[in-house]
């Protein structure tokens, strides 16, 4: 069975660039349900590798909410107050700077995607054969790379404060990159 994890920080704690409302219901409302939702679809419910599960599963209820649950579990991890948030260090920048050219072409690029996802889905930053990729994805699908950074970009993520303005709620999410846990999960990869 899985479990809505813990927020590592307040609710308030990404403001002003995510507001608190946005975050009790993004996590309390949409995330829990999504955890709940896929316990309820599971046909077995003692498998544990949720990433096993979703490349494998063909019921579109476990994809949904699976990926959700999975997403979002990522989500909350590479966010952090903006006073935490550091600026992408060693092995990461020097990769970034290999493959985008420099940190502001990355940011824009990454950017460009998330701005062009039409409707609901991801944008990602990911590692595929030891390569850094972008990739963007509908719905709550998963990246085909391992994701090592992802930004929400459903409404729910943004509406309550940016309304339509997408490019606000991106230029602002910038702020409260965790890049200390970008650098982790490349480390780890
Ligand atoms: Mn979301």
């Amino acid at each position: 069975m899985f479990t809505l994890p813990d927020l590592p920080y307040p609710t308030n704690a990404l403001e002003p660039f995510i507001d608190t409302q946005t975050m009790e219901i993004h996590h309390g409302k949409h995330h829990a349900a999504y955890a709940k939702n896929l316990n309820d679809a599971l046909p077995d419910k003692t498998e544990v590798d949720l990433e096993q599960i979703l490349r494998t599963t063909d019921n579109p209820k476990v994809r949904n909410n699976g990926g959700g649950h999975y997403n979002h579990s990522l989500f909350w991890q590479i966010m952090c107050p903006a006073t935490k948030s550091g600026q992408p260090e060693g092995k990461l920048i020097e990769l970034l700077n290999s493959t985008f050219s420099d940190l502001p072409t990355f940011k824009e690029k990454f950017g460009s995607i998330a701005l062009g996802r039409f409707g609901s889905g991801w944008a990602w930053l990911t590692v595929k054969g030891g390569q850094l990729t972008l990739e963007d994805t509908p719905n709550q699908d998963l990246p085909s790379g391992t994701p090592i950074l992802g930004l929400d970009v459903w409404e729910h993520a943004y509406y309550l404060k940016y309304q339509n303005r997408r490019a606000d709620y991106i230029a602002a999410w910038w702020n409260v990159v965790n890049w200390p846990e970008v650098s982790r999960r490349l480390a780890s990869n």
